[in-house]
């Protein structure tokens, strides 16, 4: 009996260690003075509740608070949310946004303002959604003092994942997602190897801790992962609330 726990300990030992080693590159030596410096990024300014702030030097900006270059409607035709002041707002009936571009892992940033004075309850008060690569949302919803259930608040991945903490401001007030994405992995049998995974702050508090989408989100479903592009378009949500975007910017991740 020991001799075998020895034997699966002196086996375990070398699987661990290399674990632990295994985000390290060992082109490297530590400390090598000739490991390429990353690059340099301008990180830009934050915003205030007056004004957006400056993205970092090396985002995509999709939106600057002056036009809708970026965006489309699922049709294909321009988007044509307002435009004003140096936000867009959902307009309910003209139907969700999508950028022209598509995006696969990133870290994304978004600012909204949920309308003010409120009106309508639980879902049916300022519900838009950041949608990642246009099929798992992020829930905007007004939840200052606003129940409604738990995975379908503010900053949760809807349908699936409740935020840790419910960090609302009051409407009225601009709020920030800082959103980080990885997109699921397919094999070459087209199976799943690798399920998407999110990481979001909501007003620079942590909502959402590396989580793992049990697949794309929906209202009273949870379909599986099927095989999807790498990159899709990122959407913005019309439900049926005046939401108001601002600063809207994507870094985008090397793929590995
Ligand atoms: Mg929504």
């Amino acid at each position: 009996m020991r001799r075998m726990l020895l034997l699966i300990s002196a086996m375990l030992v070398p699987a661990i260690s290399q674990m632990a080693t295994a985000q390290v590159d060992p082109k490297w030596k530590i400390h090598d003075m000739d490991r390429p410096l990353p690059p340099v990024v301008d990180p830009g300014t934050p915003s205030t509740q007056d004004s957006a702030g400056r993205p970092p030097s090396d985002a995509v900006v999709l939106f600057d608070g002056k036009d809708l270059s970026h965006w489309k409607f699922g049709n294909g035709t321009p988007a044509s949310w307002k435009v004003e002041n140096g936000y867009m707002e959902v307009e309910p009936k003209s139907g969700s946004i999508q950028t022209r571009e598509t995006f696969g892992d990133c870290q994304l940033h978004v600012e909204f303002r949920e309308p003010t004075p409120p009106s309508g309850e639980g879902q049916d008060r300022g519900n838009s959604g950041v949608f990642l690569m246009g099929m798992y949302e992020i829930q905007v919803l007004d939840s200052y003092q606003n129940r409604t259930y738990a995975d379908g608040q503010s900053a949760a991945i809807y349908g699936q994942y409740p935020p840790l903490v419910n960090a609302s401001r009051p409407p009225g007030q601009w709020q920030s997602y800082d959103i980080v994405f990885h997109g699921p992995r397919f094999g070459k049998d087209e199976k799943l190897l690798k399920p998407a995974r999110v990481t979001i702050l909501h007003n620079g508090v942590l909502v959402q801790d590396n989580v793992e989408p049990s697949g794309p989100t929906g209202h009273h479903m949870r379909p599986p992962y099927k095989m999807q592009p790498a990159k899709l378009p990122l959407s913005l949500q019309a439900h049926h609330n005046p939401i108001r975007f601002r600063n809207v910017w994507i870094r985008e991740l090397k793929m590995e």
